[in-house]
């Protein structure tokens, strides 16, 4: 039962770090793989989120850590959230949160993680109380991506299309309506600006019209129509496309869990190694407390 610990160089106090035989620390992801420990366990100690998130990323995307328990030191938001398995303080209480996980992770052993499907599906079954989440980050083109599937995916691997295949397949299934995002038909940009424009000749160079008494009244200086309500169009900031608002794609955004058939596959694919049973009886319940705890 090896515990992994990683701690900023500069915030490491001296030598009264948490005594046993069972517990490493590390200062940088390359020590660690140096080391070739198998970890139970890993807890991140790094004061600084953006680190800690980065080293999060790092374990999650490699295949032969993707599956391991890791938490954090102290609570935390965002991407790292998404990527940990939620707090441990000690050793001590890492170690008994990773056995809880052991059982449906022993199962995880035989499958191939060389596979992004399998390393999901492996995730997600098994943390029972998990869901693929999305979070907004207007650096991504679709506002919204998914830290989790974007760690666990292979190199050359569009994560949304991905998504859309495991879906399709019936391996995942949507759980919460997070958001729905609209993009541009163009470019599939969700970075537009809406702007009001002439409803004839859709320039921007609107403004009040002092011609008239009506109130309200405005005016178009580019083809000098006057107009009462304005249109309102969206411009694309990727591609420069101006988009009627109903030539706009809407999409939805969920969280995700396993399906049943998810499940099943996992369960065809350790049948084969004679774990099969154990797996199958674990379905219903795994389902059960699944919905109930994504549906929180
Ligand atoms: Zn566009
Ligand atoms: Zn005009």
């Amino acid at each position: 039962m090896a515990v992994i610990y990683f701690i900023q160089q500069d915030f490491l106090t001296g030598g009264t770090l948490w005594e046993g035989d069972q517990n490493f620390v590390f200062h940088a992801y390359e020590n660690f793989l140096e080391s070739k420990i198998n970890p139970t366990a890993m807890i991140i100690g790094y004061k600084d989120s953006i680190l800690a998130q980065q080293l999060l990323f790092k374990l999650r995307a490699n295949k032969a850590f993707c599956l391991t328990p890791m938490f954090t030191e102290v609570k935390v938001g965002g991407v790292a959230a998404l990527l940990a398995d939620g707090v441990a303080p000690s050793p001590c209480v890492a170690r008994r949160k990773a056995q809880t996980m052991q059982a449906s992770l022993h199962l995880m052993q035989s499958l191939n993680l060389n596979d992004q499907d399998l390393r999901l599906l492996g995730y997600l079954y098994s943390r029972q109380e998990t869901c693929l989440m999305p979070i907004a980050d207007w650096h991504t083109r679709g506002v919204y991506y998914y830290p989790l599937l974007r760690a666990l995916s292979a190199h050359d691997t569009d994560e949304i299309t991905w998504l859309d295949s495991m879906s399709l397949r019936g391996l995942i299934h949507p759980s919460e309506l997070i958001d729905k995002v609209r993009f541009c038909q163009q470019c599939n940009s969700a970075h537009l600006n809406y702007i009001e424009v002439c409803p004839v000749c859709t320039g921007i160079n609107i403004g009040e019209s002092k011609m008239s008494d009506d109130e309200g009244e405005r005016a178009c200086h580019q083809c000098k129509h006057h107009f009462q309500a304005p249109k309102t169009m969206a411009k694309c900031m990727a591609c420069h496309y101006i988009n009627h608002l109903e030539q706009l794609i809407t999409k939805s955004v969920h969280s995700f869990t396993i399906s049943e058939v998810g499940v099943q596959l996992l369960a065809a694919i350790s049948k084969a190694k004679e774990l099969g049973e154990f797996v199958i009886s674990g379905i219903a319940s795994h389902q059960h407390s699944k919905l109930t705890a994504c549906n929180k």
